[in-house]
């Protein structure tokens, strides 16, 4: 028989790691007690347009780069999908988020409607319509531009293990790998990170802290650290006078043939950033403060006063279920 040390060691490593998405540490740092209640299911994920809108775009970027990739199908290979294909796919995404709970379906209208946090009713018209730009541009300009690099991952998960004797459990860190490619040239391994909100500030992305845990999942898997490359396409009527080096800047035709039709210019310009070794050990001592933090059930709320996130939430606004702790100080949450 074994001993009783030994096997509480081997029950010890039997067990199973808890996961964490790396997102969910800016989450837990911004306001640990809506975090908690997200995770015991108290409170569901946020919806919004812009994440609604993003979600729909991301479904089909993602499908058309399999598709591309021929990852379902090997004939498809070399070859992108239809526009309409692209656009079913996000359509696809958006009634998976209507069948969640602040989903209804409107009998009049004929489609789908999901209620927002601000009370907003979005409907799949609505979606449907917001997406559409992006669907025509990635598919003629954004996607074949990105598919000439080196493509290396694509819409891929990574894991990093911890295993920290301070920590009672054992943990795996995952992230999505957008668009990961080797650089023509540098040879850099580069992480492309596809948004659809507003253009990207230089000291926005310097910033954000979550890109370290990407490139210590990176690490992990492939042994080097990304350059990180955040893009976002946006629309306007005219060409501007001024682009970012390397930008693609091209004019295509929404609802041609009909008295909706305009041209608009579709502008996709990148923001690099890098995360170092230095960046990376930051990013894990959080991550270890905030494990510790959960470990030991303390769930900090948000910071009060001006700015705050409890203006956004809107369990500072709920009558009924008030959250204790939404912030005053200087403001009227
Ligand atoms: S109201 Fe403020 S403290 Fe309360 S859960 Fe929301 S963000 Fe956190």
């Amino acid at each position: 028989m074994l001993p009783l040390a030994l096997l509480l060691e081997g029950a010890f490593f039997m067990a199973e790691p808890r996961f964490i998405r790396v997102t969910e540490i800016d989450s837990f740092f911004t306001c640990g007690h809506r975090w908690k209640l997200q995770q015991d299911g108290e409170i569901m994920q946020r919806e919004s347009m812009p994440l609604i809108r993003g979600g729909a775009v991301h479904a089909s970027r993602e499908f058309a780069f399999n598709h591309w990739l021929g990852k379902e199908d090997k004939k498809t290979k070399g070859k992108w999908p239809s526009y309409d294909e692209m656009v079913l796919a996000g359509n696809r995404d958006f009634l998976m988020r209507a069948g969640g709970e602040s989903a209804q379906y409107d009998d009049e209208r004929g489609e789908y409607m999901l209620h927002t946090d601000s009370g907003e009713k979005v409907c799949e018209s609505d979606v449907m319509a917001e997406i559409a730009p992006y669907v025509a541009f990635d598919r003629q300009f954004v996607l074949p531009h990105l598919a000439q690099l080196e493509i290396v991952a694509c819409e891929e998960r990574w894991e990093l293990p911890l295993h920290d004797p301070e920590l009672k459990d054992d943990y795996v860190i995952t992230g999505k790998v957008d668009l990961l490619v080797r650089e023509i040239g540098s040879g850099r391994l580069a992480l492309h990170d596809l948004k659809t909100g507003s253009k990207i500030q230089q000291a926005d992305a310097d910033q954000r802290q979550q890109l370290a845990g990407y490139s210590a999942g990176i690490h992990a898997e492939y042994g080097e650290y990304p350059m990180h490359a955040l893009g976002s396409p946006r629309f306007l009527k005219n060409k501007p006078k001024k682009l970012e080096p390397g930008a693609i800047c091209e004019p295509f035709v929404m609802d041609a043939g009909t008295e909706r039709e305009r041209t608009l210019f579709g502008i996709y310009e990148t923001v690099s950033t890098d995360r170092n070794e230095h960046d990376v050990q930051v990013f894990l001592a959080r991550l270890k403060q905030m494990l510790l933090m959960v470990e030991a059930n303390v769930f900090p709320p948000a910071a009060s006063g001006f700015m705050s996130e409890c203006y956004r939430c809107e369990l500072a606004k709920r009558r009924k279920d008030r959250c204790a702790f939404a912030g005053t100080a200087g403001g009227k949450a």
